[in-house]
C-alpha cells in the first residue's frame, strides 16, 4: 500500500473530511486516477463533496510533492500517490489499465551523449505500450 494518508498527515496537512476522503480514494498501488474519476469515488463517500474541492485538494497534493501528475496518453492527466518512488508506466492500449513498472538500468544513462544536444537532462519518462493479459484473454 501507499501511505498517502500517513505522509499527508506527517507533513502537518490539515486534515478535513473533504481532504481525507480525496487522500483515501488516491491511497493504494497503481492508482493512476483522472480528477473526474477521483470526484466520482469521492462522492460516493462524501456526496457533499464539490468537483472544484476534489480539484483542488488534488492540486494542494501535488504542491506538497505527494502525489505526481502523470500523462500515459492524450486523455485527461492522471494523479498517481507513488510520489517517492521513481517508476514509469506499463499501459494496456485497450482497457486503459496503468501499472507502476521499474526497468532495469537507468533510461536517462541510456541516451547517447550525441543525442543529448548539450541538454543538461533533469527526467525522463518511459510509457510501455501493450495488451494486458485480461484484454488477451477477452
Ligand atoms: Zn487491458
Ligand atoms: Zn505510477
Amino acid at each position: 500500500m501507499s501511505d498517502l494518508l500517513e505522509r499527508l498527515r506527517e507533513r502537518g496537512w490539515r486534515m478535513t473530511a473533504q481532504r481525507r476522503v480525496v487522500a483515501e480514494v488516491l491511497d493504494g498501488d497503481h492508482v493512476h486516477l483522472t480528477a473526474d474519476e477521483v470526484h466520482a469515488r469521492a462522492v460516493a463517500r462524501l456526496p457533499e463533496i464539490s468537483r472544484a474541492t476534489v480539484y483542488n485538494t488534488l492540486g494542494e497534493m501535488v504542491t506538497l510533492g505527494e502525489v505526481i501528475e502523470v500523462s500515459t496518453d492524450r486523455r485527461a492527466k492522471r494523479y498517481d500517490p507513488n510520489a517517492h518512488h521513481p517508476h514509469h508506466h506499463l499501459v494496456c492500449a485497450r482497457c486503459g489499465a496503468i501499472k507502476d513498472v521499474h526497468p532495469t538500468g537507468d533510461p536517462l544513462a541510456s541516451l547517447p551523449d550525441a543525442e543529448r544536444f548539450g541538454f543538461s537532462i533533469s527526467d525522463v519518462e518511459v510509457t510501455y505500450r501493450g495488451t494486458c493479459p485480461n484484454c488477451a484473454a477477452a
